[in-house]
């Protein structure tokens, strides 16, 4: 399926119209940028990784129930999804306290959770994300209530399988980000991305960091560490 229009472009990523009106192509750049915006950069490769790695954990979600944009992998950058209306809501889960989580509840990072924390950011740029909560997305007609509920159960449930997933190529899911969309039909399908900009991820043995908090937090070895990330899925 070829490229047409682009559509909307994005800080990572770029959506382009393809002859079939339910399909899109979504491309991912090397672009970075942290803290809404403010710090900007380019991480050679990471395009590639993040396609790589997201589609190979949208086609394993699939496997286990979990109904996600992908159509499919299309080459390095690209890859073939279904064309859905994002809603308007980051959902966040953690597993151990890191980033804003432990800035705003004062908890040291790396504090491990009894049990996995859930919540919501409301899509917007212009406002820096809020966090909300399920009454703030209901008044404000993000979502339904109905679709908050399926929201929430295959957070929970991706968060299981990613957790499992990872460990067993020794590495940590700290804390992840989802996006899901409406398909033409209504159906709630999980979106966007799932990858090191999205995720933190550790190494379980030297807890180093693999993911986008090399970048925000200048550690180095950010490249390095996207790569290590997919040849560990490999
Ligand atoms: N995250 C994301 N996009 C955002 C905000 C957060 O992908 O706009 C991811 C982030 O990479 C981390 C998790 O969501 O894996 C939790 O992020 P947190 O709320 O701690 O915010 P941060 O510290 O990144 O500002």
């Amino acid at each position: 399926m070829e490229k047409r229009e682009l559509l909307y472009e994005g800080k990572a990523k770029r959506v382009f119209l393809t002859d079939d009106p339910n399909i899109v192509i979504q491309e991912f750049k090397d672009d970075a940028t942290a803290f809404n915006g403010e710090k900007k950069g380019t991480i050679i490769g990471k395009g590639v990784v993040n396609n790589k790695i997201s589609c190979k954990l949208f086609e394993m979600l699939e496997t286990k129930g979990i109904p996600t944009h992908l159509i499919k992998f299309i080459d390095d950058r690209n890859m073939l999804i279904k064309k859905v209306e994002i809603v308007k809501l980051e959902v966040i889960i953690r597993n151990i306290a890191a980033g804003s989580f432990s800035k705003r509840y004062g908890v040291e990072e790396g504090t491990v959770f009894d049990s996995p924390t859930f919540e919501f950011s409301y899509k917007e740029d212009a406002l820096g994300d809020p966090l909300i909560n399920k009454y703030h997305a209901l008044a404000m007609k993000i979502a339904t209530k109905e679709e908050l509920k399926t929201i929430k159960k295959y957070a929970f449930k991706i968060n299981e399988i990613l957790k499992d997933y990872f460990i067993e190529r020794n590495v940590i899911l700290v804390d992840f980000k989802l996006e899901f969309g409406r398909t033409n039909t209504g159906e709630i399908v999980l979106a966007d991305e799932i990858s090191p900009d999205t995720c933190r991820f550790w190494d379980k043995d030297t807890k180093e960091k693999l993911d986008k908090d090399r970048f925000r937090k200048n550690l180095g070895n950010i490249e390095e560490a996207y790569t290590e990330m997919l040849k560990r899925l490999s």
